[in-house]
C-alpha cells in the first residue's frame, strides 16, 4: 500500500477513469433520472406495470424508490388506471411496488 501513490498516475487518464467508475456507481446506487425525466414517462411505464407487468428501467425503479414525490405520483397513477384492467387499486398499487422492488434491487 504504502508503494501507491496516485499522484504518480497520469492525471487526464485518472480523471477519465474516476468519472466512468463514477457514473456506474451512480447508476447502481442513486437515481439519476430527474423528476422532470421520471414525470415524462410515468404514464407508459406505470400503465405498462399494471396491465402487463412490464418490468420497470433501472433507473425508474431506482428513482421511484429513491424519490417520495414520484413514487406518490405513481401510486396514485396505478390506483387511478386500475380499473381500466380489472384490477383492485391496491392490486394495481401491488404490482407497482414488486417492480420498484425489483428494478430497485
Ligand atoms: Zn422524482
Amino acid at each position: 500500500m504504502s508503494n501507491e501513490n496516485p499522484n504518480n498516475a497520469d492525471p487526464i487518464e485518472r480523471r477519465e477513469f474516476d468519472h466512468r467508475h463514477v457514473a456506474r456507481l451512480t447508476i447502481d446506487s442513486d437515481p439519476w433520472l430527474s423528476c422532470d425525466d421520471c414525470f415524462e414517462q410515468v404514464d407508459s411505464v406505470v400503465e405498462g406495470v399494471v396491465a402487463e407487468n412490464i418490468p420497470l428501467s433501472a433507473p425508474f425503479g431506482v428513482h421511484l424508490a429513491a424519490c417520495p414525490v414520484c413514487h406518490e405520483e405513481a401510486v396514485s397513477l396505478a390506483e387511478l388506471i386500475a380499473e381500466d384492467f380489472n384490477l383492485s387499486p391496491e392490486q394495481a398499487v401491488a404490482r407497482l411496488e414488486a417492480a420498484v422492488e425489483g428494478a430497485a434491487a
